[in-house]
């Protein structure tokens, strides 16, 4: 039987309803550790504790805390699961998709309805992880995210639903494997897998979402912070409105990255429009397009990218078409 090191850091699939209040709050021991005895079916088990926050609280920094732990414990056990709450969790899996060295299996999974509600999927999604990074088939594929039967990649999964336990999708390409009573059956490869290790977050790197009648305000409040890169959420294939050009060009002019992905929810951006706003005019002025990433995925990219030092143009054009 295989070794298998689970690590919870919080989220709902850590805790439980009050049954008098509604409240959903974390509790001293881990819920699901009471139950323990049906991990034993899988793998053996050892549990750790490196969190109990719920994922609204969670930052890079406890993502490289995680790295660190996933990366050092990779070396004794066959695969890792982490349970996670499901607010940032896409952000997580997608640092640690980035970071971690390890070829072994490191899924992450999480709950939209605590152990003791009525159709809890905890329990279900934490056995189904096991089963998962039991498999060999789950190595080498980066850091995946198994929910409600499903897996993904950390790179395309994202979370669609505010409260349906099928709320982690992959709009994109879909799931790369699907979990059945008797099967692990993975359908998609992965092509390639970049890693970027850092030893530290330091950079300060903000995040906007484009919509109608978009000035300069919010991004010359931005340049006001001197922040280290700036990640925007389009329009459409990469366009922005014309009056935030001048904001922009400005920071491009300090050497400060501009990262332009798009706020639809599926798609790509290209420099297809060379009006003013345009993704080409964008592209022309400096504005580097990132491929198929969410925005807030795009932002850890920019984080660990420039905490590496990569900061020249050419190399994060790179980078961001990996
Ligand atoms: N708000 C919770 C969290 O992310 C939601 C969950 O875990 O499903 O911590």
């Amino acid at each position: 039987m295989k070794n298998i090191l689970i690590i919870h850091t919080g989220g709902t699939i850590s805790m439980l309803e009050n049954k008098e209040t509604g409240e959903v709050t974390t509790t001293n021991k881990h819920p699901l550790s009471n139950i323990a005895y049906h991990f034993k079916s899988y793998a053996n088990v050892d549990e750790n504790i490196a969190f109990k926050l719920p994922s609204p609280q969670i930052t890079p920094k406890h993502m490289l805390e995680l790295a660190t732990i996933i990366d050092q414990k990779s070396a004794v056990y066959d695969g890792i699961v982490v349970t996670h709450g499901t607010d940032t969790l896409e952000e997580t899996a997608y640092f640690l998709d980035q970071v971690v060295q390890t070829d072994k299996p490191v899924i992450l999974t999480g709950a939209m309805r605590s152990s003791n509600e009525i159709g809890s999927d905890a329990l279900y999604n934490l056995i189904s992880s096991l089963r998962v990074a039991v498999e060999n088939a789950a190595s080498q594929k980066g850091v995946l995210v198994v929910m409600n039967d499903e897996i993904h990649t950390a790179a395309n999964v994202t979370k669609t639903s505010t409260s349906n336990v099928a709320t982690f999708q992959s709009p994109q390409y879909g799931p790369i494997g699907i979990i059945t009573k008797d099967a692990i059956i993975f359908h998609h490869t992965i092509i390639a897998r970049h890693t970027y290790p850092i030893n530290n977050v330091t950079k300060n790197v903000f995040l906007l979402k484009a919509f109608a009648g978009m000035d300069g305000q919010l991004i010359e409040a931005v340049q006001q912070t001197e922040p280290d890169g700036l990640v925007i959420e389009g329009l459409g294939q990469g366009n922005l409105p014309k009056d935030t050009i001048t904001p922009i060009q400005a920071l491009i002019k300090q050497q400060i990255p501009v990262i332009l992905v798009s706020r639809c929810y599926q798609g790509i951006v290209q420099p297809t429009y060379g009006y003013d706003g345009g993704g080409k005019q964008l592209k022309e002025m400096g504005v580097i397009l990132a491929n198929g990433l969410t925005g807030p995925k795009a932002r850890i990219k920019l984080l660990i990218a420039l905490e590496q030092q990569q900061h020249d143009h050419d190399t994060l054009t790179n980078i961001f078409a990996e």
